[in-house]
């Protein structure tokens, strides 16, 4: 926020107009500009409509993310950037180099979700099942923008800017093969990763950042209980594997509220379970599914590590053969870098007032952005308000805001688009202009 004086003497309103113009000499360019840059968005805003109104009706899901991914590389190569496809699947990555500076990388995620749109919009989604109710269309098109402003005003920054349009983030898949492609050594290896995600429950116009774990790992483990089946009217000649199931779900529950220190989040959830055939048959198997969440490895480890001890402790206690646990490759927890976290929300609290930007709560869904924080890039991820605050009042009247995934959330696309540029094309302004590595390369 620019600072306002209010004065009635002549004398004093030019002492105050030779203080004001004084300050904004002294300001950064991140908020000199903040203005220009506002003057920017609404000339150019057509454009940033335009792609995301056409993002929004071809939405591709996980691993799927073609149209998609050719929509971008055209754009990114308008813009000016040197566009590189297929990085670890549908990925790309495009980069402009202006001169000395640091590597600042801008990941948008790709995909959409097998949800049918029921929104009413009328530029819904074209794909019959599939629809962006994660607002990634409002990330690509974000970037884009940035891109865009960064492009046409070479001046104003120095260093290396890096986009990434990462597949698959909403099976957690998409990041971890971008950087099994060499994301981190066929290019630039990024100083600072950013990425902007929408919140459905926040009003537009505001942001919520915080620093450390701001999501969670995601495991999937499947266990296979097994048992020895037989007739369901004699039991005592089987060893009934769905029993053992139930004693070991309830047993599970108790890991978080035992095992785990209470002030550590952590979740343990059987989403399924499958045994039997039939009213009269005890079976051989019972098959069990769970997800699991946490804030840290360590955490991380201590449930994986218990859920496979207390599967064989009560195949133990009922005579059973060892259950087969097999744990898949997840995604670790979404820790923002503490030091770029402070900065960027000091940056933003300046430039859209203190009341407009909340600490992020932290949540146990997953963001497989945590893979590039993971790999050692000092990462952050924020979020950016989406409704308008009239709307959340109305939908709290009708009993419950629409969450991101649901067939009728929908952003207010113009004005999260205007708050998502604003603040982006800020951070990277910002991390450019007070490059720590440009002492060095400069004595
Ligand atoms: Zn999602
Ligand atoms: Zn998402």
């Amino acid at each position: 926020m620019k600072p306002s004086i209010t004065v009635s003497a002549v004398s004093f309103s030019l002492v105050a107009a030779i203080l004001l113009q004084h300050l904004s000499a002294a300001e950064p360019l991140t908020l000199s500009n903040h203005g220009q840059r506002s003057t920017w968005f609404g000339e150019n805003s057509e454009a940033a409509f335009d792609l995301y109104r056409w993002l929004h009706q071809h939405p591709e899901v996980s691993l799927y993310e073609t149209e998609t991914a050719a929509k971008l590389a055209e754009q990114w190569s308008a813009v000016g950037l040197t566009v590189t496809t297929e990085v670890g699947g549908t990925g790309l990555v495009g980069l402009l180099k202006n001169g000395d500076g640091p590597v600042v990388m801008l990941r948008t995620d790709l995909d959409a979700l097998p949800v049918e749109e029921a929104t009413g919009l009328d530029y819904a989604s074209k794909n019959p099942g599939v629809m962006h109710a994660c607002g990634h269309d409002i990330h690509m098109t974000t970037v884009t923008t940035v891109a865009r402003y960064l492009a046409t005003h070479l001046d104003q920054w120095s260093g290396t800017l890096m986009l990434i349009g990462q597949p698959a983030e909403e099976r957690g898949l998409g990041a971890v093969a971008m950087l099994k492609d060499g994301l981190l050594k066929r290019f630039p290896r990024p100083d600072y990763g950013l990425a902007v995600h929408v919140d459905g429950s926040v009003p537009t116009g505001s942001v919520v950042i915080a620093g450390g774990a701001v999501g969670a790992s995601a495991d999937s483990v499947d266990i296979t209980v097994k048992g020895r089946g037989g007739h369901g009217s004699a039991p005592h000649t089987t060893i009934d594997p769905v029993v053992q199931a139930a004693d070991l779900i309830m047993s599970l529950q108790t890991i978080v509220s035992r095992e785990v220190k209470p002030t550590n989040a952590a979740v343990v959830t059987v989403g399924s379970i499958v045994g039997g055939t039939k009213h009269n048959i005890i079976s051989d198997q019972c098959k069990l599914q769970l997800t699991v969440r946490s804030h840290s490895e360590e955490v991380r480890q201590q449930l994986i590590d218990a859920i496979c001890r207390r599967a064989k402790g009560i195949a133990i206690a009922y005579g059973a053969p060892e259950p087969v646990v097999i744990e898949s490759e997840g995604v670790p927890a979404l820790a923002n870098d503490e030091a770029l976290a402070d900065r960027l929300g000091s940056l933003f609290r300046r430039l859209l007032g203190a009341d407009h930007v909340q600490a992020k709560e932290r949540s146990m869904g997953f963001e497989d952005f945590s893979q590039f924080g993971n790999a050692g890039i000092p990462i952050t991820m924020f979020g950016v308000g989406s409704v308008s605050q009239e709307r959340l009042d109305q939908y709290r009247k009708q009993g419950g805001i629409p969450s991101l995934h649901s067939a009728t959330y929908y952003p207010d696309a113009e004005d999260t688009l205007r708050t998502a540029f604003q603040m982006l094309t800020a951070a990277a302004l910002d991390l450019f202009e007070n490059d720590p590595l440009a002492d060095r390369a400069n004595p």
